[in-house]
């Protein structure tokens, strides 16, 4: 159920309604807006409670949520979230994020490297996987918590916040410590008590979907996180299982118009792993940009054949600055700047 607050409310008008909410054994999430405040009831739904709390001073209406998640929506939040990583970089504004680097980080040198790279290309936030979620036991695995400080050092060096996936509750202190944004990769998109524990970390954390993950199971796994007190989520595309088997993941394009049509969330386009094919990662990030993603996750390997994983669908240098190229001309169409070199002088 959301309450909109009467525009003349006080602080103290809105304690007392928050007060009876809880009275009621459900959580009260206050969203203080510019014109108007909205308190988000959380619990079991009851219809009766519609009246009771229509009838408090300075309540103007209350609806009821018909979605399953609540935080995550957009009834509960009419206007986009814009998520602060850190560094000067937000997501969900008109500027684009791209967030670039390696699948995996290989070693210090290659990872200072390749921050040095995609930043002069235009990337804003630097990628690299520390805990690789891989489907054999015997592939590489990642540095773990060396991984984690080369991408440190290369935050240091370039400037630029990090996004680096958490795959288990046991690294949640050391990939705080020396990362902006927590991925939640795409395997454990419902691996709920690492949600309910990202949710009290409070850092940004990036949630991608999972391989046969439904919209519907996507977003109650970002409202786990916001249940725990965690506002600031941003959802990650990174294609579904289909039956097709000419390329790795089908990119469901579909999928990014209509989860910013129900849910004030940031989404982010990740063509890379949506297509897993080096070919088809720049015409599917200019379609995330022109379907409304607020930016990319892009893989880059200045030698994609010894990349220690997912090498095939990852863009060289050159192919990255390509990219970013093409992706320029999209994002103006559509009202959107990207990044460092590619924004207008007048917006930088
Ligand atoms: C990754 O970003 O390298 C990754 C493993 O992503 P996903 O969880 O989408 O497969
Ligand atoms: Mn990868």
């Amino acid at each position: 159920m959301i309450i909109v607050v009467s525009p003349e409310a006080t602080p103290d008008d809105i304690d007392v309604i928050v007060a009876r909410i809880e009275e009621t054994g459900r959580q009260a999430h206050l969203s203080v807006g510019t014109e108007r405040s909205i308190i988000g009831v959380i619990g079991p739904d009851d219809p009766s409670l519609q009246d009771i709390f229509e009838s408090l001073p300075h309540v103007e209406s209350v609806h009821r949520v018909t979605k399953p998640y609540k935080l995550v929506s957009r009834e509960f939040h009419p206007g986009a979230s814009v998520i602060d990583v850190g560094h000067g970089v937000s997501i969900g504004g008109p500027e684009l994020a791209v967030m670039a680097g390696p699948c995996s980080i290989e070693n210090e040198k290659h990872m200072v490297e390749t921050a040095i790279a995609v930043k002069a290309a235009g990337a804003n936030i630097l990628r690299g996987g520390a805990f690789k979620p891989r489907s054999s036991p015997y592939a590489f695995r990642g540095l773990g918590n060396d991984g984690l400080r080369h991408l440190a050092t290369a935050s240091r060096e370039t400037g630029m916040p990090v996004v680096t996936e958490l795959m288990s509750v046991r690294d949640i202190d050391a990939v705080c410590e020396h990362s902006d944004i927590i991925q939640i990769g795409a395997r454990n998109m419902q691996n709920f008590i690492l949600l309910d524990e990202v949710g009290m970390a409070k850092k940004p954390v990036l949630l991608k979907r999972a391989l046969s993950g439904q919209i519907e199971e996507w977003l109650l796994a970002a409202e786990y996180i916001m249940a725990q007190g965690n506002p600031h989520v941003i959802l990650c595309e990174r294609g579904i299982r289909t039956f097709e088997t000419a390329y790795r993941n089908t990119f469901d394009v579909n999928a990014i118009p209509l989860v910013k049509e129900l849910s004030h969330l940031p989404v982010i386009a990740d063509p890379s792993h949506g297509t897993g094919k080096l070919s088809l990662v720049t015409p599917v990030a200019m379609a995330g940009i022109a379907a409304g993603a607020d930016g990319l996750m892009i893989e880059v390997h200045n030698n994609p054949e010894h990349a220690l994983s997912d090498g095939p669908q990852s863009l060289t240098y050159e192919r990255f600055a390509s990219m970013m190229r093409s992706v320029a001309g999209i994002a103006s169409a559509v009202e959107r700047t990207l990044p460092g070199v590619w924004a207008p002088a007048a917006a930088r």
